[in-house]
């Protein structure tokens, strides 16, 4: 055998499932769901299939036109991150009914209590499966190499409703009984107080993108195909409305950019504040944090970037997780061009330079280990989720920007564009690209090192820190702060989030405790209502030693989930200046821990690990 993808069991030499049929009972007592998958094969299979599962039960399999079982087994033991391989044993079947069920330690999975909730009165449940974590929902081939259409029949206790990254394929109505089939009983099936939801995804996509929510939901239309959906009270709908009512617009910017909007609905789900991401691009519905709704629109970023991947990631998709760069690196180059276009270009510089300061800190980052500083690493045996950094995004959009600078922006607008065309509905490797670019680009590789800007470690010497008047004034202000000069308040009266975030990440990492204090003093950064803010200067607070600024650490770390908040504050506080830190992060960890997705679980418990 040979493996597709070194994060999947997944068997180049078996057939890649189309479409698979999942029927799912929710069971909110027991925080798991009773399903089954029917998937379908392109045609007749002889032999094994190897699925990926992690955390699932297997109950039984079943060929769906006789009834008869399909022997199954368990090749391998169960490994911590990649789970354990489903092995089918077909003869001459084309289809396989997939009898499992969840447990509350799947990790794709969070069960929030309804006091862990905004409606404090209902239960919720949400996935996020990137990297790989769909294995842990039901057994799949989860690499984004294979890319398959769905359908989903969901049973939910009444008043709970569903939303999916799908389509909804009929209004919610009472369950029927028989119509489970083999997933679940008809006793519970049919209990009273139960609805069924149906979505379809009739577009093929990879199972990292796989996505529902349920719980108390309530949702506005902002646009002509947009509409908001919040978990919890209206006060949070009205002002998620608020936020992303420029929505329309970027979609029609994005169409300008790289073509057609090719997936119908792009509607947006805001997920109670434990959601491990800032957005995640599940197509047709993106899921959001709460914090990207800072009352001044300025989370609209986040939807540019997520509303990118409707090109670059779901249409054009990364083969494997070692070119992840072709969905991050393209998304945050093609977020850039559309904030340039609703935003102005000032917006899009101060973005591109925190990204700049984000990758130079990820070379410190991975200093003792720089495979991961490639834009093409190999991550044969390494969890996915564990050396997730800004490298495929920041290091991906400079490669692209040199691209740009070289060829000029009008040829290279063309360029994307037709690589979207050519490759969409695709999952492509970073070869793959290469060729498409020495073909429609005669001549480039005379001209832009391609080969160390792929395979190389570190930051090429032709990549750029972006220029622009605002931008240098910050780095400027931010150095001037070492000798003891706080900014006046005339010089960053017009400054935004944006502006406060690169000023204090051009900080030196610890500086006098006293001047931190000050800085407060005068514009109370750890009160700030944007989280990127907040953070960066609580970071600061706590590199530099501040102990009074404790309280307002673990008070964030327990407000939210996001993982980029909890990564460099759970960092400062283990790399800090004595036990005291160690044990504070300890501490905070231990009780906030329930309140995090396992995802988020596992990495802070990791970054303690690593020092204990
Ligand atoms: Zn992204």
């Amino acid at each position: 055998m040979a493996r597709l993808d070194p994060h999947s069991y997944t068997d180049s030499s078996h057939p890649l499932a189309k479409h698979v049929a999942l029927t799912l009972y929710f069971d909110f007592a027991a925080n798991t769901i009773h399903g089954s998958a029917l998937l379908t094969l392109p045609s007749a299979h002889t032999g094994h299939l190897l699925l990926d599962t992690r955390s699932l039960l297997v109950h039984s399999v079943i060929d769906p036109v006789s009834g008869a079982p399909i022997p199954f087994s368990f090749p391998s033991s169960d490994d911590p991150v990649f789970g354990r391989p489903l092995s089918l044993s077909l003869s001459a079947q084309s289809a396989a009914l997939i009898v499992f069920c969840t447990s509350p330690s799947s990790s794709a999975l969070q069960w929030l209590s309804p006091a862990q909730t905004a409606s404090k009165a209902y239960p919720f449940v949400y996935t996020q499966c990137q990297s790989i974590h769909a294995r842990s929902i039901f057994p799949c081939q989860d690499t984004p190499a294979a890319r398959l259409t769905f359908s989903a029949r969901l049973n939910l206790p009444s008043p709970l409703t569903a939303v999916m990254a799908a389509a909804r394929a009929a209004d919610t109505r009472d369950p029927i009984a028989g119509e489970a089939g083999p997933a679940c009983s008809d006793a519970l099936w049919c209990s009273p107080g139960r609805a069924v939801e149906e979505f379809v995804m009739d577009r093929p996509i990879p199972t990292y993108l796989f996505a529902f929510a349920a719980g108390c939901i309530a949702s506005r239309d902002v646009g002509p195909r947009t509409r908001v959906h919040a978990e919890g009270g209206l006060v949070l709908l009205d002002a998620a409305a608020r936020e992303f009512a420029g929505a329309e617009d970027m979609i029609r910017a994005g169409e300008a950019l790289f073509g057609p909007y090719e997936w119908g609905r792009f509607d947006l789900l805001v997920l109670p504040p434990s959601f491990p991401y800032g957005g995640m691009e599940n197509p047709m519905m993106v899921f959001l944090t709460p914090t990207v709704i800072k009352g001044d629109a300025s989370g609209a970023q986040v939807v540019a970037h997520e509303l990118a991947h409707s090109w670059t990631g779901n249409l054009i998709t990364n083969k494997t997780n070692e070119h992840f760069w072709l969905n991050e690196g393209f998304t945050t180059y093609a977020e850039r061009r559309i904030v340039e276009v609703v935003q102005g270009e000032e917006r899009a510089v101060l973005n591109t330079g925190i990204g700049w300061k984000g990758l130079n800190e990820e070379m410190e980052r991975f200093a003792d280990n720089m495979e991961f500083t490639k834009l093409k690493p190999n991550l044969e045996g390494i969890d996915p989720d564990e050396v997730y950094s800004q490298v495929p995004y920041e290091k991906g959009f400079q490669f692209l920007w040199r691209i740009e600078r070289q060829i000029g922006r009008l040829a290279f607008d063309v360029f994307v564009k037709k690589y979207i065309a050519t490759f969409k509905f695709q999952s492509i490797d970073t070869e793959t690209f290469l060729e498409f670019l020495k073909v429609n680009v005669p001549g480039i590789e005379n001209q832009i090192d391609l080969k160390l800007w792929v395979e190389g470690t570190g930051i090429p010497p032709d990549a750029m820190e972006p220029v622009s008047t605002i931008y240098s004034k910050i780095v400027s202000l931010a150095n001037e702060f070492k000798q003891g000069k706080i900014p006046k308040e005339e010089e960053v009266a017009d400054w935004s989030g944006q502006e406060w975030e690169l000023y204090i990440e051009n900080l030196p990492k610890s500086v006098e405790a006293s001047q931190v204090a000050s800085l407060d003093a005068r514009y109370q950064l750890a009160e700030s209502r944007d989280y990127e803010v907040k953070v960066a200067f609580l970071q600061l607070a706590v590199s530099s030693g501040c102990k009074e600024y404790h309280g307002e650490v673990e008070s964030t770390l327990k407000q939210v989930g996001r993982m980029k908040y909890l990564r460099p504050l759970y960092t400062a506080l283990v790399h800090g200046t004595g036990d005291e830190e160690k044990m504070l992060a300890r501490r905070i960890f231990a009780e906030a821990r329930d309140s995090y997705h396992p995802i988020a679980q596992g990495v802070v418990q990791s970054i303690l690990a690593k020092h204990s």
